[in-house]
């Protein structure tokens, strides 16, 4: 327990905002276009007392319309890539793209191909890629907030 604790305060130490001038709210959404559920289940942590990604100003939401970053996992199958764009378009500006995990990166399991996806630069603009699979929580929120920092 006290192990976890101190891991905790270290890592809210290293993330920590520096003043209310430097706080960012940013809306996430998320979008599975093909994904394991291995890179879910590691951005589901994110929410827990231990990660906390409200404190940073950060929130996953449902809808595209209030999202300022997509947040894709998963290698954009043939049969994703239309709810993708359509969520993608449905964003308001200033919009950016991250690709969670190495299969929205590109480079899955499963190979590239046309059938199991190609990743998602392919079809939208990628402004921040988390490689691993799946990503630890500390990579996802350190590649967040290094972009929140960025735009
Ligand atoms: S990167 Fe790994 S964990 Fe994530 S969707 Fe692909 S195979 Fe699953």
């Amino acid at each position: 327990m006290i192990v976890l604790i101190r891991r905790l305060q270290n890592f809210r130490k290293e993330h920590r905002t520096e003043g209310p001038g430097n706080r960012q709210s940013l809306a996430i959404r998320h979008c599975d276009a093909g994904s394991c559920n291995g890179c879910e289940h590691e951005l589901n942590l994110l929410s827990s007392p231990y990660h906390d990604i409200q404190r940073f100003g950060l929130s996953l939401v449902s809808s595209p319309r209030h999202a300022d970053i997509l947040l894709v996992s998963g290698s954009v199958t043939s049969g994703m890539r239309e709810p993708l764009l359509a969520a993608h378009s449905a964003m308001p500006e200033p919009k950016k793209v991250i690709a969670l995990g190495n299969c929205a990166i590109g480079e899955g399991l499963l190979g590239n191909s046309e059938l199991t996806g190609l990743g998602v630069s392919q079809l939208l603009p990628v402004d921040a890629a988390i490689p691993g699979c799946p990503p630890t929580p500390e990579k996802i929120v350190s590649a967040i907030l290094s972009l929140a920092k960025k735009s």
